[in-house]
């Protein structure tokens, strides 16, 4: 290997349920306006509002059961419970056939999100990085490898703050369901295995404090779990 000039960055990898091998993550890619009922409550019109993409830095991700450091430079937190899908197959332009056989397996993850942020970003058409992308902002679960192809998925997606159940919902009620949204997605760019795509989050987002204690799941999921500190 070459000599480099300083220390290189860490492989972020991701524990992986029942095997010592563990994820190496390339990408986060996420789906934001997936669930009808969240794009209301932000707001928009479903008819149309179309799934859009962003990405976040591999960087960003937090493994179960890690705090997570309140961000500085918001005051308005919020959490976004989503269903995770984890490449293990290369995608490009793909059909919703080979987009279902690509996925390795499926995690529970928090888009975490400073609204505040994200809302001045909206008012000004500006990018969504400084709102998404930042660190400390993808909590995610353990990756639980699927037996065969991704075939449609239906189950509860939930999130609770302090036992208290603040988001829930149905992976059956996504817009763009996952082999739609992963072969929509590549037609933008080159998925490669170790890709994580985030699929959108059902209503109830809302803020997060320091010390709340973080719990969500997606059926058929570990779930994951953290403390705002
Ligand atoms: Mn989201």
């Amino acid at each position: 290997m070459s000599r480099t000039i300083f220390t290189p960055p860490p492989l972020i990898t991701i524990p992986v349920v029942a095997d010592e091998a563990r994820f190496a993550v390339r990408r986060v890619f996420c789906a934001g306006r997936n669930y009808a009922d969240h794009v209301v409550e932000m707001g928009g019109q479903v008819s149309t509002t179309p799934p859009v993409f962003f990405t976040k830095p591999a960087s960003a991700l937090v493994s179960d059961g890690h705090d997570v450091p309140y961000p500085r430079a918001t005051t308005n937190l919020h959490h976004e419970i989503e269903l995770v899908l984890a490449l293990g197959k290369p995608l490009q332009q793909a059909s919703e056939d080979d987009a279902s056989k690509a996925v390795y397996g499926l995690a529970t993850g928090i888009d975490l999100t400073r609204r505040d942020l994200q809302a001045q970003a909206k008012a000004k058409s500006a990018p969504w990085a400084a709102a998404k992308a930042f660190d400390h902002s993808a909590p995610i679960g353990p990756i639980t490898p699927l037996a065969g192809p991704l075939g449609p998925l239906a189950g509860a997606i939930r999130l609770s703050v302090n036992g208290s159940i603040r988001q829930e919902g149905d992976l059956a009620h996504m817009l763009m369901p996952p082999a739609k949204l992963l072969a929509a997605l590549s037609e933008l760019f080159d998925l490669k295995p170790g890709d994580l795509v985030f699929t959108g989050t059902p209503a109830g987002v809302g803020p997060l404090q320091r010390n709340d204690v973080v719990v969500g799941s997606a059926h058929g999921t570990e779930g994951v779990r953290f403390t705002v500190v």
